[in-house]
């Protein structure tokens, strides 16, 4: 939905006036989570009385026209766009000549462009860059996202496999470079707002000043009275599907999702319920839980987006209707709460919102995520890189649905698992991982 969607009587219009600016890495602009997040920028630029919103840089990977396209229509116009694929040079460089000549671009001469996988780590820790929004899908978002951790931003975090892939490293790098690491995905957001609770908790999160306990598993949780984390999951387009049903399961199917429209390889972890699993980690690792104080329950209607139980038992929801604008926007300007794009929950209407157990023995993915939470280690590494593989492969028609988790499964039990490894050695493991998830499909 367009920023007119607020109302001009109850916003004021701050465009004119003199803000300081808060520059935006937009990385995955061309994505699902990047469309929104610069929706969510245009519509800050114009009702945010404290600062001026610009997107610094924006990338994508090979989709060039889409790139420029965005990148024409912001109110102030990137300076550098990023083509993480180097083969596309020549034709983003051409597209971004043109699109400089036309009038239905804000584009000119002066926005650069900047080529290949080492672009992103240069936009990432871009100097007078102050928010990264980490929304490339997969391992390739690592590099960038840990660069930009390094550097010290605030980080709003959608990429999660970077999480799963190197938990520890990345939070170790944010307590030590003092970087913020804001969840955007729509159950750590509802988490982190839950957690508020505990406000100078939050804080202290918020400033990634906590001592990382992740190397002392006898170290208590940095969230007293707080029981469990409890994670939603809509259930996917499968939820009521039987195991031999699922194994018949079209391409189509699975990437018609009930509640949310994303990308497309999300929306098949969502109906694996591989991605709550990847949640689960994330959520390990970004509020330093152990893997039996998470929780998955099945929402259907995707409004309670997450739930905190504390110790005498009372929970605590976030519900919003499912717009990732609204856990995008709030990493964006924590703790400040601004109006955003996104729709209000219609209450004129009744709203239905029903929780029910998750089932894992139809969703062993669901099942995985825990075990690998729980041992943490390289095994993060290797399940997503075989889970990327897999879903590649199940998007080509190579191999069925249900082989997914159990490709996933059979890759990991394949490994050497190691309790501490390197960054050098989890990207070792990806690579590894790849060519195993491969052979077990035997293609
Ligand atoms: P998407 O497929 O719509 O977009 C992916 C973006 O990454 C695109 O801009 C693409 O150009 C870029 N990209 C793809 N391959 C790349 C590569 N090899 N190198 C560099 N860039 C590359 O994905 P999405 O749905 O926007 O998801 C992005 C991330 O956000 C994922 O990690 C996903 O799990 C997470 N997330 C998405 C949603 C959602 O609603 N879409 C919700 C929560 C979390
Ligand atoms: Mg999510």
């Amino acid at each position: 939905m367009p920023a007119e969607s607020i109302s001009a009587d109850s916003v004021p219009d701050f465009r004119s006036t003199n803000r300081p600016v808060s520059r935006v890495a937009v990385l995955g602009a061309t994505g699902s989570i990047g469309v929104a997040a610069l929706d969510v920028i245009e519509n800050l630029n114009r009702c945010d009385p404290d600062f001026a919103w610009e997107v610094s840089s924006m990338s994508g990977h090979s989709q060039i026209d889409p790139l420029i396209e965005l990148a024409g229509g912001c109110h102030t116009p990137p300076k550098c766009v990023v083509v993480s694929d180097a083969e596309m040079e020549a034709q983003a460089a051409k597209a971004l000549k043109t699109a400089s000549t036309q009038t239905n671009s804000r584009l000119t001469e002066r926005c650069r462009l900047d080529v290949g996988p080492d672009a992103l780590v240069r936009a990432a820790t871009e100097k007078d860059v102050d928010v990264v929004v980490a929304a490339i899908v997969g391992r390739a978002g690592l590099e960038s996202t840990l660069a930009a951790v390094h550097a010290g931003k605030r980080v709003a975090l959608a990429n999660k496999e970077t999480l799963v892939v190197a938990g520890p490293v990345v939070t170790r790098a944010a307590a030590d470079n003092g970087a913020e690491l804001l969840p955007v995905d729509s159950e750590h957001s509802a988490i982190f707002q839950c957690l508020a609770e505990s406000r100078a908790r939050q804080s202290q999160f918020a400033t990634a000043k906590q001592p990382n306990t992740a190397a002392d598993p006898s170290a208590k949780t940095h969230w007293p009275g707080v029981r469990r984390l409890i994670l939603t999951a809509s259930g996917g387009p499968f939820r009521d599907w039987t195991t031999a049903q699922m194994r018949e399961a079209t391409i189509e199917q699975a990437l018609a999702h009930p509640t949310w429209k994303m990308g497309a390889k999300i929306t098949i972890d969502s109906a694996s319920m591989m991605n709550k699993a990847l949640e689960v980690i994330e959520a390990k690792w970004l509020f330093d839980v152990p893997a039996d104080k998470i929780e998955v329950v099945v929402h259907p209607q995707s409004l309670i987006h997450s739930l905190v139980e504390f110790e005498d038992g009372s929970l605590i929801a976030q519900v919003s209707p499912p717009d990732m604008r609204m856990p995008i926007q709030y990493a964006l300007t924590f703790p400040r709460r601004l109006p955003c794009p996104a729709p209000e929950l219609d209450r004129t209407q009744g709203w239905d919102m029903s929780l029910c157990p998750a089932d894992p023995d139809r969703f062993p993915a669901l099942a995985l995520g825990f075990e690998v939470a729980r041992v943490g280690g390289t095994a993060g590494a290797v399940v997503n890189a075989a889970n990327e593989t897999a879903v590649d492969l199940f998007l080509n028609g190579q191999i069925r649905f249900t082989d997914i988790p159990e490709i996933c499964r059979r890759t990991l039990l394949d490994h050497d698992h190691e309790s501490s490894p390197t960054l050098e050695r989890l990207l070792k493991l990806d690579v590894w991982a790849r060519g195993r998830a491969r052979e077990l499909a035997q293609i």
